[in-house]
């Protein structure tokens, strides 16, 4: 059976991790979110798309979620002392997936052909797939101006009222024929819990995705990163309620309203199952916060073996 999963970085890596490690792990596609990328010394750093990476190399540090594991800073503290600015934590070996990227992309490389050598000189046998080779940016229009995802999230720590979110470049932005083909040939397509406004939006909303995603023969699922009206981690509570979404299942809903046939929340939200079957959704209750890998595999199987006999 064909998994294509939407995927941001530390939510969507969880899911991703759990589904390759099952039974379906052989034919994984996962199309990541490229609208955190952003260039630090020089360099061109994907997020989202190295944490999906790492976590399926099993090269990941499991306490953070991100970055490499076993990392030094001398890279950083370096460039530091010659005056840069360091707010972005950079490890040693991370650096060479960023020069790596950075002089592919220079020499004229699809950055979708970058992402699959470096999952592939990795080890990662499943399709890791860019919405878009084109440059697309997450803008958060803050109090204090607007900030690019990293400058908002890492530098300013989430601290700055949300006012408004855009992301930059979209409307001109093409889809990669790689995501259309898995899109068009799954069998189930899956969206990951992960920040529906600053993940997940910036890949159904590249022109061309959301239609494929309507035409296939393959019934869109989502797991809602919210439980009991909270996010497991980080800001996207504040960003849904900023693009006036309600910060539970029901605002995740309708932020996915058309786009998804199927909807998996956690049992502590099952009160919320009847008004959402209302709406035309199939909904599957789970436990779905994942602790370790065991929750992960455990999680992803039930979400294919049920959702898969609902449509
Ligand atoms: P980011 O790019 O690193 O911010 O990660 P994502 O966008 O992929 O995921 C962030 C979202 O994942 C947050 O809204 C969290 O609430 C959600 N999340 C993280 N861990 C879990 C989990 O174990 N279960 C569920 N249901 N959601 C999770
Ligand atoms: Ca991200």
């Amino acid at each position: 059976m064909k998994i294509l999963l939407l995927s941001g970085g530390v939510g969507g890596a969880k899911m991703a991790e759990g589904l390759y490690h099952s039974e379906y792990g052989n034919e994984l596609s996962v199309i990541g979110n490229v609208a955190d990328d952003m260039l630090f010394h020089g360099l061109w750093v994907s997020p989202d798309i190295d944490t999906l990476t790492y976590t399926l190399a099993d090269l990941i540090d499991t306490k953070k979620g991100w970055g490499l594991k076993d990392e030094t800073t001398n890279t950083l503290e370096a460039l530091e002392r010659l005056g840069c600015d360091t707010w972005m934590y950079l490890g040693d070996k991370d650096f060479a997936t960023h020069i790596y990227r950075t002089q592919q992309k220079q020499s004229g490389i699809r950055p979708s052909v970058i992402a699959k050598h470096i999952a592939k000189q990795l080890g990662v046998t499943a399709n890791i797939l860019l919405p878009t080779d084109q440059v697309i940016q997450n803008r958060i229009h803050t109090e204090q101006g607007w900030l690019d995802f990293q400058s908002y999230f890492v530098k300013k720590g989430c601290q700055p009222e949300i006012l408004d979110i855009f992301v930059s470049g979209i409307e001109d932005a093409q889809p990669t024929p790689e995501s259309l083909k898995a899109i068009n040939e799954a069998d189930l397509i899956i969206i990951a819990p992960s920040n529906p406004i600053v993940s997940i939006n910036p890949i159904v909303n590249v022109p061309g995705i959301r239609a494929a995603l309507k035409s296939s023969k393959a019934p869109v699922v989502a797991v809602s990163p919210m439980i009991n009206g909270k996010t497991v981690k980080g800001p996207a509570d504040r960003m849904m309620a900023a693009m006036n979404f309600s910060s539970d299942v029901l605002g995740v809903a309708n932020c996915y309203q058309g786009l998804i046939d199927g909807f998996v929340i956690d049992i502590e939200d099952q009160q919320f199952t009847s008004v959402l079957e209302a709406s035309g959704l199939k909904v599957m209750v789970a436990q779905t916060l994942m602790k370790n890998r065991i929750d992960k595999v455990s999680l992803a199987e039930n979400v294919v073996a049920e959702m898969s006999t609902k449509f």
